[in-house]
C-alpha cells in the first residue's frame, strides 16, 4: 500500500503512462483531464507553471477511507512540492523568496466551475510582506492575500460567500469606492484582517497562517468537492459515472495582475459557434483568471492582444496551433501572462455548437490534421438532426423569455422551430394552410391517423397529451414537423375554440411559437433561421464521406451473396415529393411507399368508400377502375425521382374500415337525424352504419389487414400491381431505368405468399407483355410477424427481398399494442428498469434483433442474394442502424429527414466494425 505513487509532478507523465499500460483515456482516469494536459503540455513544451497532481486513485482512497488520505500521500505530496521548488527556484513558505501555488479540481470529464479550485495559497502575514517589496507592488500582493482568504473561507471551510460579498460591499460603500480597482493597499489590508475574522467566527479557529496546512486543506476540499451537491447533480445530468472521482492539481501562481504588462485569458483555438478557423476568445490586462469568466470587467477580443503584448501573442498563437496539432481538436485554453511570459493554466477539448462541429471536422480533414474516417466520427447523429431543422433566433428567443412570453413547456417530440397561427382541428388546420396561405400550429389533446392531413398542412404541432412516441410525435418526426407533445399545463377549450396555460388564453388564430428543440412554446411570433441541406456544404461533404466509407467493399467480411460493403441508406417515400427529397438528402432508394396514403387524398377517398362498401363484383372493379390511374400517376412520378434505383412499393395493409366514417360518428349522425326528423340522405346513413358495424373487429391489429386481406379480396392489390407495372412500362420506354419491388405487408405463413404472389407476378408479365417493355424488378415480402422469423427459409423460397417492418414485429413480439403500452406501462417500464429504454424507439436486440438476425440467416441460406432491409422507424435511430450493420441488412430505410443522420451512422458503423465477419456467431 505504501509504496502506491499517488502524486506526479507535471515532467513524470511517463511513469503516469507506464503505470496504466500506456493509455492515454486510462492516464486521464488517473491524473484527471486537467492534470494528463498540464503534463502533456508541459512533454511537448508548451510553457506550464511546474506542478504536479494528486491522483484520482488518491481521492478514491481518501473519500472510501471516510475522508482519510491514503498512507503515504501526505508526504509524496511535500515531496514533489520540494520538486516544485527545484523547478522555480522559490521555496514555499520561505518568505526570502515564497512560493504560491493553486489548488485545482479536475476529473476525468471537464466539469466547468462544478468542482473547486483555491488560488494564492502559501500567502501569510510574513510571506506577503516580505512578497510586496520583492514586487514593488502593495497592492497586488494584499489583494491577493485577501482573495486567498476569501477562498479559503468559502471554498475549504465552507463559509457561505454572501459573508465575504457583503463585507467587501459594505466596505466600498463605506468608503464611497465604485469599482474594485479603487481599493489602495492599505484597503486591502484592511479587508483581509476583516476577512480572518469572518473565518474566526464562523469556524472558531483562525485561518492556517502555515502554508503547509493551507495546502492540505486545500487538497481536502478539493477531494470532497467530488461529492459536492453541484457535482453530483452535474453528473446526474451529464450522464459522468460517480466513481471516477478527481485529481487535485497543484500548480505554481502565475500573475496576470501584476501591471499592463500582465494578463489573463480564455480563448478557443477556432470559433466554436460557426468552426471558423479563427482564435476566439477574451482577454483582460491586469487581472487574473477568474475576473475574465466572472464578467466583472469587460473583456477585449483576444485578436487585440497583439497590440498590447505583441510577443506573448504571437507566442500563443504558435502554441494554438502546436496544441490542435498535438491534440488534432479544437482546443479551449486558459492563458496568463505575467510581465510580458506568458504560461498556459489548461487546455481541453472545446464544446461547440452543432454547426462548428461539422465545420470543424471537414476542415481539419481538409487541412490533413485528421482522416476523412475521423471526420465522420468527430460528429454525432443527433448533431446532425439540429442542422436540418429551422431554429430560432437565439436573440429572439432570450428576448421573449425576458418579455416573460414563455407560455408551457412540453415534450421535445420533435426538432425545429415552428411560428404560426393556432387552430384546434385538422380540417381547420388544412384550410387555413391551402387555402387561406397561414402559416398554422395545429393544436390538440392528442392526434389521431385522420389528422394527419392537418399535421402535414402545419407548420408546428402542439398536444397537451402524449409522449414522445405518441401519435402526434411519431407523424410529426417522420415529416420533419416540429412537435411538442404533452404540454400538460395547457388546458384546451375545442367548443370555445381557445386553449389556457398559467391564466393566459390563446384563441384560435392568435400566434404562438413552438420550439420543438427545446419543447417551450412561446406566445407571439419570434423569428427563425431556416437551414437548408444544399447550403451546408460541410455537411454535405461529410455525408458524402460517409457514404465512400461505407460503400467499401470489404468492410462486411461474409459468404457468397451477402453484402461485403456497409449499409445503403434508403427512404420511407409515400409521394414523388417525398421521393425527390429523399433523394436530394441522399436516399439511395425507397425503402417503403406506403400506397394507402394515396387512398386518402380527398377526390380519392369517395371512391375508395365506394369500393369497400360495394356489393357487386362489377360496382367494385368499377371503383378500382377509376382508382388505377390515380396509383399509376402516383408511382410514375416516384419512379422518376429515383431513376436508377429501388423502390419498393408496399400493396395496401390498413384494415379497410380505416377508410371509412367512425361508427360513433355514424351513430351520432343517424340518432341526431332521426330526433330533428331529417329524412334527407337518412337511408344512405343507415346503410352506412350497417356496413361499419357489420366489418367491426374486436382487435383490428391482429385482423383482417395486411396479406390476409390482399387474400380476401384479391382485386385491390391486382389493381395496384397493375398500376405499378404500367408505371414502371411507361418510364421504361421514356428511357427512365425503373427498379420496382413489390412488397407484401404481414406474412405469416409461406402459404400466403403461395397463393397471393403468382396472381400478381402473372399480372406483372401480362403487362409487361402488353407494354412490350422490360425491366427488373422484384417480389418480396415484409418481415414483421414472429411467425414469418422462424419460418424464413421457406418464406425466402418465394420471396425475394425481406423488409422488417419493426414496428409491428416489435408489438407483436412483445405481445404489446404499441398505443396502450405507451399511454399506460411504457414508462413506469422503463423508469423500472424493466425495459432499458423504449423498444419502439431504440431496437430491442436481444429479443426482436435475435429474430431478425435468425431470419437474415435462414432466408439467405435458403436464397443467398436475398435482399433485406428495415423499414421500421428504427430504421432511423443510430443504435438500431449500427445493429442492422451487424446482422448483414442490404440497406436501412428512413424518413427522409432522418437520411442525413442515417448516412452518418452507417458510416460510423462501417468505420467501427471495420472488417467484421456477419454472420457473426
Ligand atoms: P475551473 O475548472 O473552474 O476552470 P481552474 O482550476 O481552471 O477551475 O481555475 C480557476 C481559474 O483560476 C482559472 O481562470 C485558472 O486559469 C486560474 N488559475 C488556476 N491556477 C492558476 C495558477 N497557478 N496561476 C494563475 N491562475 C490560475
Ligand atoms: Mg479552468
Ligand atoms: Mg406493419
Amino acid at each position: 500500500m505504501t509504496d502506491t505513487k499517488w502524486v506526479y509532478l507535471f515532467t513524470e507523465v511517463e511513469q503516469a503512462e507506464a503505470h496504466v499500460g500506456n493509455d492515454w483515456g486510462l492516464v486521464r482516469d488517473l491524473l484527471g483531464g486537467k492534470g494528463a494536459n498540464l503534463a502533456e503540455m508541459t512533454r511537448i513544451g508548451v510553457p506550464v507553471p511546474p506542478g504536479f497532481t494528486v491522483t484520482t486513485e488518491a481521492c478514491n482512497a481518501y473519500l472510501e477511507a471516510g475522508e482519510q488520505f491514503p498512507s503515504g500521500m501526505w508526504e509524496q505530496e511535500l515531496e514533489a512540492m520540494k520538486g516544485v521548488e527545484l523547478q522555480t527556484g522559490k521555496k514555499f513558505g520561505d518568505p526570502s523568496n515564497p512560493l504560491l501555488v493553486s489548488c485545482r479540481s479536475g476529473a476525468k470529464f471537464s466539469m466547468p466551475g462544478m468542482m473547486d479550485t483555491v488560488l494564492n495559497i502559501g500567502l501569510n502575514d510574513e510571506t506577503a510582506a516580505s512578497l510586496a517589496k520583492m514586487t514593488d507592488n502593495e497592492s497586488f500582493v494584499y489583494d491577493a492575500y485577501r482573495r486567498l482568504v476569501q477562498m479559503f473561507g468559502s471554498v475549504v471551510l465552507n463559509i457561505p460567500d454572501e459573508a465575504f460579498e457583503d463585507m467587501l460591499d459594505e466596505y466600498k460603500e463605506q468608503k464611497g469606492f465604485k469599482l474594485d480597482t479603487d481599493l489602495t493597499t492599505a484597503d486591502w489590508k484592511a479587508l483581509t484582517e476583516k476577512f480572518k475574522v469572518i473565518i474566526r467566527e464562523h469556524k472558531g479557529f483562525d485561518f492556517p497562517e502555515d502554508p503547509n496546512e493551507q495546502l492540505r486543506m486545500a487538497t481536502e476540499a478539493v477531494f470532497s468537492s467530488w461529492n459536492g451537491k453541484r457535482a453530483v447533480d452535474y453528473r446526474n445530468a451529464a450522464g459522468i459515472s460517480h466513481d471516477l472521482c478527481t485529481a487535485a492539481n497543484i500548480v505554481t501562481m502565475v500573475f496576470g495582475n501584476m501591471g499592463s504588462d500582465s494578463g489573463t485569458g480564455v480563448a478557443f483555438t477556432r470559433d466554436p459557434a460557426t468552426g471558423e478557423n479563427k482564435i476566439y476568445g477574451d482577454y483582460l490586462i491586469n487581472a487574473q483568471g477568474e475576473d475574465v469568466v466572472a464578467g466583472i470587467r469587460n473583456t477585449e477580443k483576444i485578436e487585440n492582444l497583439e497590440q498590447d503584448l505583441p510577443k506573448a501573442y504571437a507566442e500563443f498563437i504558435d502554441i494554438c496551433d502546436k496544441l490542435e496539432d498535438h491534440y488534432k481538436e479544437m482546443q479551449d485554453v486558459e492563458f496568463t501572462v505575467e510581465n510580458r511570459k506568458l504560461w498556459m493554466l489548461q487546455t481541453r477539448d472545446g464544446k461547440r455548437t452543432a454547426n462548428a462541429a461539422v465545420k470543424i471536422a471537414v476542415d481539419m480533414a481538409n487541412e490533413g490534421l485528421i482522416t476523412k474516417e475521423n471526420a465522420v466520427t468527430r460528429v454525432s447523429p443527433e448533431q446532425v438532426d439540429t442542422l436540418l431543422h429551422p431554429q430560432f433566433d437565439k436573440d429572439a428567443k432570450s428576448q421573449a423569455e425576458r418579455d416573460g412570453n414563455l407560455y408551457a413547456k412540453g415534450v421535445n417530440a420533435s426538432p425545429g422551430a415552428a411560428v404560426g397561427q393556432v387552430y384546434f382541428d385538422a380540417d381547420t388546420a388544412e384550410r387555413m394552410a391551402e387555402e387561406g396561405g397561414k402559416d398554422v400550429i395545429m393544436v390538440r389533446p392528442f392526434t389521431k391517423p385522420d389528422d394527419v392531413h392537418g399535421m402535414l398542412a402545419a407548420k408546428g404541432i402542439l398536444t397537451s397529451e402524449g409522449g414522445a412516441t405518441s401519435h402526434a410525435a411519431v407523424v410529426a418526426r417522420q415529416f420533419g414537423v416540429p412537435c411538442i407533445v404533452g404540454a400538460a399545463e395547457i388546458r384546451i377549450d375545442l367548443e370555445k375554440r381557445q386553449m389556457q396555460a398559467g391564466g393566459s388564453v390563446v384563441a384560435e388564430g392568435d400566434w404562438i411559437s413552438v420550439d420543438g428543440t427545446s419543447g417551450e412554446v412561446f406566445l407571439g411570433q419570434i423569428s427563425t433561421i431556416a437551414p437548408s441541406i444544399e447550403e451546408q456544404t460541410d455537411l454535405l461533404t461529410l455525408l458524402s464521406w460517409a457514404d465512400k466509407i461505407a460503400a467499401q467493399p470489404g468492410t462486411r467480411v461474409s459468404p457468397e451473396g451477402w453484402p461485403t460493403a456497409g449499409l445503403q441508406v434508403w427512404a420511407n417515400a409515400d409521394y414523388p415529393a417525398d421521393a425527390v427529397r429523399a433523394r436530394s438528402y441522399g436516399a439511395i432508394g425507397i425503402g417503403l411507399c406506403r400506397t394507402e396514403h394515396m387512398f386518402f387524398e380527398q377526390e380519392r377517398l369517395p371512391i375508395v368508400q365506394r369500393m369497400i362498401l360495394s356489393d357487386s363484383g362489377e360496382e367494385r372493379k368499377a371503383a378500382l377502375d377509376e382508382l388505377l390511374p390515380y396509383q399509376r400517376s402516383d408511382f410514375e412520378g416516384l419512379f422518376e425521382a429515383m431513376d436508377g434505383h429501388p423502390v419498393i412499393i408496399r400493396l395496401i395493409d390498413p384494415p379497410l374500415h380505416e377508410f371509412l366514417p367512425s361508427e360513433e360518428e355514424l351513430l351520432e349522425d343517424v340518432i341526431t337525424m332521426r330526433v330533428k326528423g331529417e329524412s334527407e340522405g337518412l337511408a344512405e346513413k343507415e346503410e352506412l352504419l350497417g356496413k361499419v358495424q357489420s366489418m367491426h373487429e374486436s382487435n383490428p391489429m391482429m385482423g383482417l389487414r395486411g396479406v390476409r386481406l390482399s387474400i380476401y379480396m384479391p382485386e385491390i392489390v391486382e389493381m395496384q400491381v397493375r398500376a405499378i407495372f404500367e408505371a414502371a412500362a411507361n418510364k421504361t420506354l421514356e428511357g427512365i431505368t425503373v427498379k420496382p419491388e413489390v412488397m407484401i405487408p404481414l406474412t405469416g405463413t409461406v402459404n400466403e405468399l403461395n397463393w397471393i404472389q403468382p396472381r400478381l407476378e402473372r399480372i406483372a408479365k401480362q403487362v409487361n407483355a402488353e407494354k412490350n417493355a422490360s425491366f427488373d424488378y422484384k417480389f418480396g415480402t415484409m418481415i414483421e410477424i414472429p411467425r414469418a422469423c422462424v419460418t424464413a427459409s421457406e418464406i425466402a423460397e418465394v420471396a425475394e427481398f425481406f423488409s422488417f417492418g419493426t414496428n409491428d414485429l416489435t408489438q407483436m413480439t412483445f405481445g404489446y399494442s404499441r398505443d396502450d403500452a405507451e399511454r399506460n406501462f411504457l414508462i413506469q417500464y422503463v423508469e423500472e428498469g424493466i425495459l432499458p429504454e423504449n423498444p419502439f424507439q431504440t431496437l430491442d436486440q436481444d429479443g426482436v434483433g435475435r429474430l431478425m438476425a435468425l431470419s437474415v440467416n435462414d432466408g439467405r441460406a435458403a436464397r443467398p442474394d436475398l435482399e433485406v432491409g428495415i423499414c421500421g422507424e428504427h430504421g432511423g435511430d443510430p443504435a438500431s442502424i449500427e445493429f442492422c450493420h451487424l446482422i448483414g441488412n442490404n440497406y436501412v430505410s428512413c424518413s427522409p429527414f432522418r437520411v442525413p443522420i442515417a448516412r452518418l451512422a452507417a458510416g460510423q458503423a462501417a468505420i467501427k466494425h471495420r472488417g467484421i465477419q456477419i454472420p457473426a456467431n
